[in-house]
């Protein structure tokens, strides 16, 4: 079934509970990265310039079920105000007889928030009376929060099972079509950049996208464990040593479809590191494996340009994952220059992942890339083709 988008509804004197993705980073009562709030602006302005009244529904953080107001979400409601330049109504809880009164009151077209729905357990839990208690403030719902759609909360799945008119916002429309059609009907070649420490974390996403994609580029402490599934060397490099059987199965799989995986061709490598202390001790470039005592943390400059050339002439580019241990200037040259060449490309380019996207944006590139996904996890998830319940939920048949 197709889900509703917020263009098929009338929202008039709408009261729409919105849930959005305000999870966002806040250093001393500020928010220091606003991009998720921006992403949810087209949705929130839709829906008040149609004189609806917005209820904003977020989490933020992990608070553990307790009232700990170093998570609140009132740092949003004020960075919220300031970019839509109006009033934001932001209530100190989610719950009780004010937020009735308030939500009452409010004009049509205004804007008001509710307190951080991880204060409660029942959240997490997708407990009935908490979605029954949220549904009743509310006659509409849309789902703008992509990036926790994957988890069957009381507001991603419990809220909208007991209202009829739903939709999804902008965002995860968005979201949906960049995620979804462009990867599974992709203009060709569709070349998917891989990396990132773990091959266990990504299996389900390589797998699925082998199905999909004409190119393959690995990178990261993963591409090692590659290494090793191909009888190589790759000496005290990150590997699992229990995925080199997935690799393997990879592999296989690729050689059968005929899609081509490619590997580092030189690493930059380390004879030490602490994460830590993001310190390194020598360091150097080699070709081909990794020698004992020396752990690769970067792809090399030939690589670099392999992988650049590929990604040049592909009409769409998929990217997850950091190229190295970019987090320490010695081996971040790898990831900012596949960062680059992503954003160069003339290709449609699709960024998911909460490292790819970091570099992106201290790069510089975020306004060359067609596609960032604030999904995370729920992004891997939905490209592994699994069905994400609170996607499922905004289906026209499911609820009420
Ligand atoms: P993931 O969460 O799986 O995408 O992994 C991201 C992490 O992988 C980053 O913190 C990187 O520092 C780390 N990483 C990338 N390449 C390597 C490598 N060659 N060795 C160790 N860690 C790596």
């Amino acid at each position: 079934m197709p889900i509703q988008t917020i263009a098929d509804v009338d929202w008039l004197q709408r009261n729409v509970l919105v849930r959005v993705d305000f999870n966002v980073p806040v250093e001393n009562g500020r928010v220091v990265d606003n991009s998720r709030i921006r992403a949810a602006l087209p949705t929130i302005n839709y829906l008040a310039e149609r004189a609806a009244k917005v209820i904003l529904l977020s989490h933020l953080g992990r608070p553990k079920a307790q009232k700990n107001l170093k998570y609140s979400l009132r740092p949003t409601a004020t960075e919220l105000s300031r970019l839509l330049g109006r009033p934001v109504v932001f209530l100190e809880d989610c719950l009780g007889g004010d937020v009735q009164a308030i939500i009452g009151k409010a004009e049509n077209g205004s804007v008001v928030m509710l307190e951080n729905l991880r204060f409660y357990a029942e959240e997490e839990g997708n407990d009935n009376e908490f979605a029954r208690k949220l549904a009743s403030y509310g006659d509409a719902y849309v789902n703008d929060a992509f990036g926790t759609a994957h988890r069957a909360h009381a507001s991603t799945v419990g809220i909208p099972s007991l209202i009829s008119t739903k939709a999804a916002g902008f965002l995860m429309q968005k979201e949906l079509e960049f995620l979804g059609n462009r990867t599974s009907n992709p203009d060709r070649p569709f070349t998917v950049i891989l990396g990132g420490a773990k091959v266990s974390d990504k299996i389900g996403v390589i797998d699925a996208l082998l199905d999909k994609c004409d190119n393959m580029l690995i990178g990261g402490a993963m591409a090692y464990t590659f290494f090793v599934a191909q009888g190589r060397e790759a000496g005290n490099s990150l590997v699992e040593a229990d995925r080199v059987v997935d690799a393997k199965a990879a592999l296989q799989k690729a050689d059968k479809k005929g899609v081509k995986i490619f590997l580092p061709a030189d690493s930059v490598i380390a004879d030490a590191i602490d994460f830590e202390a993001r310190t390194i001790g020598t360091t150097k470039i080699i070709s081909g494996d990794i020698p004992n005592g020396w752990k690769g943390v970067d792809i090399g400059p030939k690589t670099v340009e392999v992988y650049g050339d590929i990604i040049k002439n592909s009409k769409t580019i998929f990217w997850n994952g950091p190229m190295g241990v970019f987090e320490i200037s010695a081996c971040s040259e790898g990831t900012f220059a596949i960062a680059g060449a992503v954003a160069q490309s003339n290709g449609i380019s699709i960024v998911g992942g909460g490292d790819s996207i970091t570099a992106i944006n201290k790069g510089g590139f975020s306004n060359k890339i067609d596609f960032i996904s604030t999904g995370g996890g729920a992004s891997l998830e939905f490209l592994e083709g699994k069905e994400l319940p609170g996607v499922a939920m905004l289906n026209d048949n499911h609820g009420a």
